[in-house]
This record gives structure tokens, C-alpha cells and sequence, in this order.
């Protein structure tokens, strides 16, 4: 293993959380990088100790309907479990693929709103549910290039995504 000084010259980057070797690397022959990396880890533990619960879950009932939406829509087996898996493993790299089982997904929610009856407050909650899947997938479209993303065959091949 080659072994060189590395000296450290750390760039705080506010919002990011850098840790053991990815924030200074000590010299190997120290031996020191598996004590700095567990004492990072002590000093994050600390630092979190007041927060009540770091992954908490978004109190808002479009949010939850959404969550629910999806775990019940991969439930559903078939295309509606292999289509998205399909996309979270690699296996499919087709934008359009993502888009509409996105939607689908909030068209699943939102349908689940609806029945037995669509009272007010659920169709309020549907409505939200929807601009806030849109809220996602449309700022993604717009930055990726809706050319690039559904017509690549149009753009250089520099720009597409394999197949
Ligand atoms: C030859 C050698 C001997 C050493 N001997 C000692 C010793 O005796 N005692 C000691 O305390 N320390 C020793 N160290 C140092 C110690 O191994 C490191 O300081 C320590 O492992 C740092 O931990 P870390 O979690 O910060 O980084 P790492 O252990 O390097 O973990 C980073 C992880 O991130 C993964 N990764 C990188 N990029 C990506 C990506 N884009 N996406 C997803 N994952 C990614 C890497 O594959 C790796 O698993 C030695 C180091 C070397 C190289």
C-alpha cells in the first residue's frame, strides 16, 4: 500500500457534514485514522443528543397520504412492484418510466381519497398530494431538459442515457 503525508486541509462547507477521512486524513504510519473517524462519530452523537428525533416524519396528511400511497402501490405486486423496483435498482434507466409510475403513484393516492366518498377535506388533501408530487418530478424534468428526458434519440448521443 503506497503510504504518504496527506496533509489535511479541511474546506467547511456550510450544510455539509464531513466525517473521519473525508474531513482530514491523518498520516497511516499515526495509526490514528479509525480513532478520529469513532471520535467524529462521538462528537455528531452529541451534537444530535437535543434533537427529538432526526427522521421524523413530516406532520402534513398529503405527505403521509403520499407515503402510504407508495408502500400500498408496491403492494399491489406485478408491474406496480417490478416497475419501480426496476427503477431504484438501475435496471431501467427510462425517464418516462420514472414519470409515469411517479404519477401513477399519486393517482393511486389520490383515487384511495376519493372512496368510499370524496368529502371536501379529502379532496383537499388529494389536491396537495398531487401539487406537491409535481412540486418534485417537474423542477427535475425542467433541469434535466424535457428533450433530453423523453425524446433522447432527438439529442447527441453525448447527452442520452444508455439503454
Ligand atoms: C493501509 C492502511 C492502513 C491503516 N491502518 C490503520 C490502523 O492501523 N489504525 C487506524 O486507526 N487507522 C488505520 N488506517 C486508517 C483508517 O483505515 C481510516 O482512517 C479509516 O478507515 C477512515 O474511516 P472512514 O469511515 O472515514 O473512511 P473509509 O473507511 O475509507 O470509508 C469510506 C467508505 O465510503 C465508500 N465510498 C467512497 N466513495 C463512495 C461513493 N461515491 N458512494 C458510496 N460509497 C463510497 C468507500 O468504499 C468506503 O467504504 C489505515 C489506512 C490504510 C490505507
Amino acid at each position: 500500500m503506497p503510504n504518504r503525508s496527506m496533509p489535511a486541509a479541511p474546506y467547511p462547507t456550510p450544510g455539509a457534514l464531513l466525517m473521519g477521512d473525508a474531513f482530514n486524513m491523518r498520516h497511516p504510519l499515526t495509526g490514528g485514522g479509525m480513532t478520529v473517524a469513532l471520535s467524529d462519530i462521538v462528537v455528531l452523537r452529541n451534537l444530535l443528543r437535543p434533537l427529538k428525533d432526526v427522521f421524523c416524519a413530516s406532520p402534513d396528511k398529503a405527505r403521509q397520504e403520499m407515503r402510504e400511497a407508495c408502500f400500498d402501490y408496491l403492494s399491489l405486486g406485478g408491474v406496480f412492484s417490478s416497475g419501480p423496483v426496476s427503477l431504484l435498482s438501475g435496471l431501467n434507466p427510462r425517464p418516462l418510466s420514472l414519470v409515469l409510475h411517479f404519477f401513477a403513484v399519486a393517482v393511486y393516492g389520490v383515487g384511495r381519497l376519493l372512496v368510499p366518498f370524496p368529502w371536501p377535506k379529502r379532496i383537499w388533501i388529494g389536491a396537495r398530494l398531487i401539487l406537491g408530487a409535481s412540486g418534485i418530478i417537474f423542477p427535475i424534468i425542467k433541469a434535466e431538459g424535457v428533450r433530453q428526458m423523453f425524446f433522447p434519440a432527438t439529442v447527441p448521443a453525448y447527452y442520452r442515457a444508455p439503454r
